[in-house]
């Protein structure tokens, strides 16, 4: 044996080591708060908005106005197990991650599409009631120095190994008895991990945000966006100051303002931005019967992230009745206003009007309606309030108003070219028709695991073809004006990204996927991805080039809320079209993948089936209680969940009574309801038939106009 001293031992280990060292590849990113504060680096897409500041706004330049026409598919994962794919995927060194339907997570290599691992959170398994109130929809995930973040339908917040995709927490952020959800995605900052949650339609719902330490998943702080009942204290001062506002016994409708969305650390000021939920129910003259401002409802809260101590608030929606809430993005900028740089924040939310906003102290800078609107005539800048309009409270039974409750926009961000100084809204116009009259007052009492806002906006009816518009719009924010827009087909049209390349890049309801001049809204690119797009992109680069990535998968709760023939025309069935993830560069050769036709829901009309309207009318009821949230306004699938109207399972009282209240479809996510009766699903089966009745004869003259017209 040859005996070597111990100081040429460590020589020779460090030769050894060298030629790996001068090999390796540069030093990994750690994804912290100076990482996620960093707008310069464009190789990573770090978080939800990019970075902390939420402009989904890329310094990359490789694809650009010239080099856009030279765009093609680079490569595509197909997810055939995916319905509703809505997020926006994280890319750190190389490396995407993603949280499909149901919140399987995926690991995969960004420049191959290559899988390295997937985790599957058995979303199904621990929903049992939730499925009731919100079915596959997930919208994003969280990075920390190598653990990743995600969440569940069920209310679960769970943390990864990023590397390898283990399970190394998971918390219940929610009373799992009670109907809240998460489709949102959770913030990180400073080690902690934000959440809220939803379910203000469905319950005597309680709106708050949780702060998570991410290596332990434990409790670091909570915060309520409503007050409790006084009698029983109140957590902070910021409750007792909010108490003030509301009036009757608001607690016992749990007041709602539930955070779904709309989560934003601001790193200028280490503060937490929160967009806040709506009343529940949505009626004010339920929630708080007397008036009063409903703090802390619909609007951006500041938050101390440290502690979660209030700091500041603007309410965007005093009173609201409308479920216009605050839950759209809050983009951070720093803006030139009146010759000085401004910490400013954007808001495009629900009610139509566009805010900025001084990070400072909450001060309103300006407020311009960037939509049809129609409850309020403008926002008076010496209260900040709204300034509304009479008889927009429907006081005086039924009230058209503009925007209806799905908003003049909605989740799907926007995004903010620093460099155009404008930003990029997903915009749509749909009004609603809100009545109260046949609302008890009085005796109104919060629903549980259903549907009930105190309010009818007509759900058991179809919403038709054109009735909604929207487009992809050009905002300056310093001059609150348009500059440019371009139509887009119905509603629901996906966010949008910008890049320094001068681009913007938006997907929508028709599956096509386009690339428009930043500047003035020409379309430079487009391709057809065979679906319909609810995903927004993103863009990254590895080893020097340039990718575009986009979840295409059509689904999420608005798709179903106000569905109807306006969105099933397309025929993106919730199972037809085959998931995908697309990635696109310049020179990308690959064909696009083949995912199967679009199918329209042809609805079965029965001739040995005699609708008894009174029934129907009774099935109506139970209809958008129970089953609207996912199945689509008057029984017709904007693609969530499958068209009832074409189902084999509504033929016969066995077979509704197997799925229905036997819950044998569980395992597919199609919730049990023991607590409907035979009475109750015979006349969920003639409100179904009326509707494919009425569906049918739709379409036979539709289609006997057409003859005319090309006669
Ligand atoms: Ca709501």
């Amino acid at each position: 044996m040859m005996l070597i001293p111990r100081r040429s031992l460590l020589t020779l280990c460090l030769a050894l080591a060298m030629p790996l060292i001068a090999q390796s590849a540069p030093p990994a990113t750690v994804v912290d708060a100076a990482a996620l504060s960093d707008q310069k680096q464009g190789a990573n897409w770090l978080a939800y908005g990019r970075n902390f500041y939420e402009q989904r706004y890329s310094p990359l330049t490789q694809i650009d106005t010239q080099s856009v026409s030279k765009l093609g598919l680079q490569w595509s994962l197909p997810l055939p197990r995916d319905h509703s794919l809505l997020g926006t995927p994280v890319v750190v060194d190389g490396v995407m991650y993603f949280s499909g339907s149901w919140s399987v997570t995926r690991a995969v290599d960004a420049r191959t599409g290559k899988l390295l691992w997937e985790y599957d959170p058995e979303s199904i398994k621990h929903a049992g009631d939730r499925l009731r109130i919100m079915w596959d929809s997930n919208r994003g995930l969280a990075y920390w120095k190598g653990t990743l973040v995600i969440c569940t339908i069920d209310g679960r917040l769970i943390g990864l190994d990023a590397k390898t995709g283990k399970q190394r927490w998971s918390t219940q952020t929610t009373d799992p008895s009670k109907p809240l959800y998460i489709s949102g995605h959770p913030k990180v900052f400073r080690g902690l991990v934000l959440i809220g949650n939803g379910g203000t339609e469905f319950g005597a719902s309680r709106g708050y945000v949780s702060a998570y330490h991410i290596t332990s998943g434990k409790l670091a702080w909570r915060w309520y966006v409503v007050p409790g009942n006084p009698a029983d204290g109140f957590e902070d001062p910021s409750q007792e100051m909010a108490a003030k506002t509301w009036t009757g016994e608001w607690w016992k409708f749990g007041g709602g303002g539930n955070v779904w969305n709309g989560i934003t650390y601001d790193p200028d000021y280490n503060q937490i931005l929160l967009g806040t939920g709506n009343g529940s129910p949505w009626n004010r003259k339920v929630r708080s019967p007397e008036g009063g401002d409903n703090l802390f409802l619909c609007s951006i809260v500041a938050l101390d992230a440290d502690t979660g101590e209030y700091k500041w608030h603007y309410q965007t929606v005093p009173g609201e009745t409308w479920d216009y809430n605050s839950s759209m993005d809050i983009v951070l900028a720093d803006l030139e206003i009146e010759g000085k740089t401004t910490k400013a924040l954007m808001h495009a939310p629900k009610n139509g009007f566009f805010y900025v906003l001084d990070r400072a102290d909450g001060k309103l800078l300006s407020a311009e309606m960037f939509a049809k609107v129609t409850w309020a005539t403008g926002i008076d800048m010496k209260t900040g309030r709204p300034i509304e309009a009479e008889g927009a409270r429907y006081e005086d039974g039924e009230e058209l108003v503009w925007p209806g409750p799905l908003g003049a926009h909605n989740w799907h961000a926007m995004s903010y070219s620093p460099k155009t100084g404008l930003v990029y809204i997903p915009k749509q116009e749909l009004p609603a028709l809100f009545n109260d009259t046949g609302v008890k007052m009085v005796d109104w009492r919060s629903p549980y695991f259903g549907m009930d806002t105190a309010v009818d906006m007509g759900l058991g009816g179809d919403v038709p073809a054109n009735i909604a518009s929207s487009s992809l719009m050009a905002w300056d924010p310093l001059k609150q004006a348009k500059v440019w827009e371009v139509p887009q087909p119905e509603y629901w049209n996906a966010g949008t990204m910008a890049t320094a390349g001068n681009l913007v890049f938006q997907g929508g309801i028709s599956g096509e996927f386009a690339a428009y001049d930043a500047r003035d809204g020409k379309k430079l690119w487009s391709v057809n991805v065979g679906s319909g797009i609810s995903a927004p992109p993103i863009t990254y680069e590895v080893d020097g080039k340039q990718y575009v990535s986009l979840l295409v998968g059509f689904g999420g709760a608005g798709v179903s809320l106000a569905g109807g023939t306006a969105l099933s025309r397309y025929g993106w069935s919730y199972r037809a079209q085959e998931r995908q993830l697309l990635t696109f560069a310049i020179d990308g050769s690959k064909p696009m993948p083949d995912v199967g036709a679009p199918v329209v829901p042809k609805p079965i009309v029965p001739a040995d089936f005699k609708v008894d309207m009174e029934l129907a009318k009774k099935g109506s009821d139970i209809y958008t209680n129970t089953c609207v949230i996912c199945h689509g306004a008057g029984a017709v699938s904007g693609g969530y969940a499958p068209d009832l109207r074409a189902s084999a399972i509504f033929a016969t009282p066995a077979a509704l009574k197997a799925v229905i209240t036997q819950g044998t479809l569980v395992p597919n996510g199609m919730p049990q309801y023991k607590d409907l009766g035979d009475a109750e699903l015979e006349a969920l089966q003639h409100f179904v038939r009326a509707q494919a009745a009425a569906g049918a004869k739709a379409t036979e003259a539709a289609k006997e106009k057409e003859k005319t017209a090309a006669q």
